[in-house]
């Protein structure tokens, strides 16, 4: 591991961003800077960093939509918060979009440092692997470890498939959802259907649970 670890600042205040950016090269990131949702969306998948810390109010793409949009894809990256928004209602609606930590503003300097710390530390052991039921999936490897079983290694699209149920267990998503996140929107239902099918068939029927008229779910494990 780096000593200095890789975090995407997206912030679209060009001072508090400059600020932010200084100071946190100042004590050892390697920081990448995003002025707008879109771009922060666009280096968050195609780079590989430590933590984020995201703004909420950004053009192009507002922050906790591409919070989502990185969880969905299986983007497991540990991220703050960083924003205005600040009552509890706000700060569910961030836990509840993927963020592991919220921070109001204004805030106070030493006080971000020291979240950030800790959520590196709480991060290092769980690094791109998503719970499943009775295992995990591990994203670098596209292979799921189920119970004593031999890892069992998937293609990218049922990875894909697999990490979104796994990024938010407990939601039901309808068949478009799923092509839309995992699949081109070209398609039909029935590539949603067939690559479930595939899952179960590598990884038992209990992987993935039916929700009858509504979609799909991650499995409970049975
Ligand atoms: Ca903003």
């Amino acid at each position: 591991m780096s000593d200095s670890p890789h975090l995407l600042l997206v912030e679209d205040d060009r001072q508090l961003l400059a600020m932010l950016d200084a100071l946190l090269t100042e004590e050892g990131y390697h920081v990448d800077t995003a002025a707008d949702g879109q771009q922060g969306l666009h280096l968050a998948l195609t780079r590989s960093y430590d933590v984020v810390v995201l703004d909420r109010g950004l053009p192009a793409i507002e922050g906790l939509d591409l919070l989502t949009r990185l969880r969905l894809r299986g983007v497991v990256t540990p991220t703050l918060v960083l924003s205005a928004l600040a009552n509890p209602a706000d700060r569910v609606a961030g836990l509840d979009a993927g963020a592991e930590d919220y921070l109001g503003k204004p805030f106070d300097l030493d006080e971000l440092l020291a979240r950030l710390r800790a959520l590196r530390r709480r991060h290092l052991d769980t690094a791109r692997s998503l719970p499943l039921p009775g295992g995990r999936l591990e994203l670098d490897t596209r292979s799921a470890v189920l119970g004593d079983r031999e890892p069992v290694r998937l293609s990218t699209r049922e990875c894909d498939l697999l990490a979104a149920f796994a990024t938010r267990p407990g939601t039901v998503f309808t068949r478009r959802q799923l092509l839309a996140l995992v699949f081109d929107d070209a398609e039909s239902d029935a590539a949603v259907d067939t690559y479930v099918h595939y899952l179960r068939r590598k990884l038992g029927r209990a992987v993935i649970d039916t929700v009858r008229g509504r979609g799909y779910q991650l499995g409970r494990g049975r």
